[in-house]
């Protein structure tokens, strides 16, 4: 793909920093499940979680296609930008659907550092991928809302100042659409933590800062609604594309580590007197990954630019995310294999890096939900649920 000197600058930029938090660094924080402040503040300090935010407010307005690079490039250096890229996807729905009062109010704090809006509260645990069947609720009093009710995997909620809310404000049945009656807040997290807002983590497989969030008689203003009440899922649904555009700019990334550290192995490894690389059963898985990734990173660009043009990339931005996902998985798998016993040593980092590849074929959205989207929206097929 040839390139601007700009995203040159930017991928170079971005790798000088990466630099600076080596395999070590990471495995430590793996080991312990520890936050990656340390990485999380580097990036704010340089300015690169504040891509999209435009330069009024103190950010570089860059376009999601760059910001796409800046992922990439992180997960390309080992590094793992789930400890920050919700700021990025997150900020879409402000961006888009805030009033200038929470932008001049929240922006220019995130923009430098003050605040990390790292929260995502939309999966909860009885309703599944089925976001329209979520329960929290929240109640409208005076100048106030009250929330009751619990989300799921939360990630990052326990180092986040901000949160994203999705809930609901009209009963299911007294909606015409089930699509309607839902709003978005921008939860202050410093205001209710303990007060309303009970943050339980998660330990999981890899280090993701996952957490359960409980709301027991929250009250928020009335303020922290974004846009219209009611009309949160509308809202939600152009952030969960930058979202799904952005997490396959990660895969893509991953995908690259593992290639490079597949090749570099294969060059590397002598067995019966010579290279294993030289042997075509190790060549082919290989070169068989770097072709899927290149085609997947295509559509992910294709997929930022509908966005950054002002289209609906509805079915680029799912099919960016799928093949991306399933892209970064094959070459995680073949990563391992091509290091043999040494893919499970946790010195090399392949097999961190294995575990953290393995979330994005489920999350932010599963393979077969894309599918079903692609089979109703795209194809016509019967609608399934
Ligand atoms: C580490 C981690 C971090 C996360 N971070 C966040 C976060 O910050 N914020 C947030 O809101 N959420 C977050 N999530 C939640 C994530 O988005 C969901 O786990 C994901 O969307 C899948 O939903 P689920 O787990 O409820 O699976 P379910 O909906 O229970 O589905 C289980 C399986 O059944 C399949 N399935 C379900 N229905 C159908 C159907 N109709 N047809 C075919 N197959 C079907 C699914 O594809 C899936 O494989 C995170 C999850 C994890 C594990």
């Amino acid at each position: 793909m040839s390139e601007t000197n700009d995203i040159a600058e930017i991928r170079r930029a971005v790798q000088a920093l990466c630099a600076e938090f080596p395999g070590e660094y990471w495995r430590e924080k793996d080991a312990a499940r520890a936050y990656p402040g340390e990485f999380v503040d580097a990036l704010t300090r340089a300015g690169f979680l504040a891509a999209l935010i435009p330069e009024n407010y103190g950010g570089s307005g860059l376009s999601l296609d760059a910001a796409a690079i800046i992922m990439e490039e992180i997960q390309a250096a080992g590094c793992n930008g789930a400890s920050a890229h919700a700021q990025m996807y997150i900020m879409n729905t402000l961006l888009k659907y805030g009033s200038e009062d929470q932008k001049a109010k929240y922006l220019p704090g995130i923009a430098n550092g003050s605040l990390r809006l790292q929260a995502f509260g939309v999966s909860e645990p009885t309703s599944g991928t089925d976001t329209l069947s979520l329960r929290t609720v929240a109640v409208r009093d005076g100048d106030e809302y009250v929330i009751n009710g619990q989300k799921i995997w939360t990630s990052r909620a326990e180092y986040s100042d901000l949160m994203l809310l999705l809930a609901r404000t009209t009963p299911r049945e007294e909606v015409a659409s089930k699509t309607e009656g839902l709003s978005i807040f921008l939860v202050d997290m410093r205001e209710v933590v303990g007060n309303g807002m009970t943050i339980k983590p998660i330990r999981t497989m890899m280090n993701h800062s996952t957490t359960e969030v409980f709301f027991d008689d929250m009250r928020i203003p009335a303020s922290a609604l974004i846009g219209e009440e009611g009309k949160g899922f509308r809202y939600i649904l152009s952030g969960m594309n930058a979202e799904r555009i952005l997490i396959a700019a990660e895969c893509i990334g991953d995908a690259k580590w593992f290639i490079n550290k597949a090749t570099d192995y294969a060059k590397e490894r002598q067995v019966f007197g010579r290279a294993i690389g030289q042997n075509q059963g190790v060549q082919f898985p290989i070169a068989r990954c770097y072709a899927q990734m290149c085609a997947a990173e295509l559509m992910v660009h294709h997929a930022a630019q509908v966005y950054d043009a002002g289209g609906n990339p509805g079915a680029e931005a799912n099919m960016a995310k799928m093949l991306a996902s399933e892209a970064s998985w094959a070459a995680a798998d073949m990563c391992v294999q091509t290091h043999g016993g040494f893919g499970f040593a946790e010195e090399y980092d392949v097999e961190r890096k294995f575990r953290e590849a393995r979330l994005y074929t489920v999350a932010p959205i599963s393979t077969n939900l894309i599918l079903s989207y692609l089979s109703e929206h795209v194809l016509g097929l019967p609608r399934s649920y």
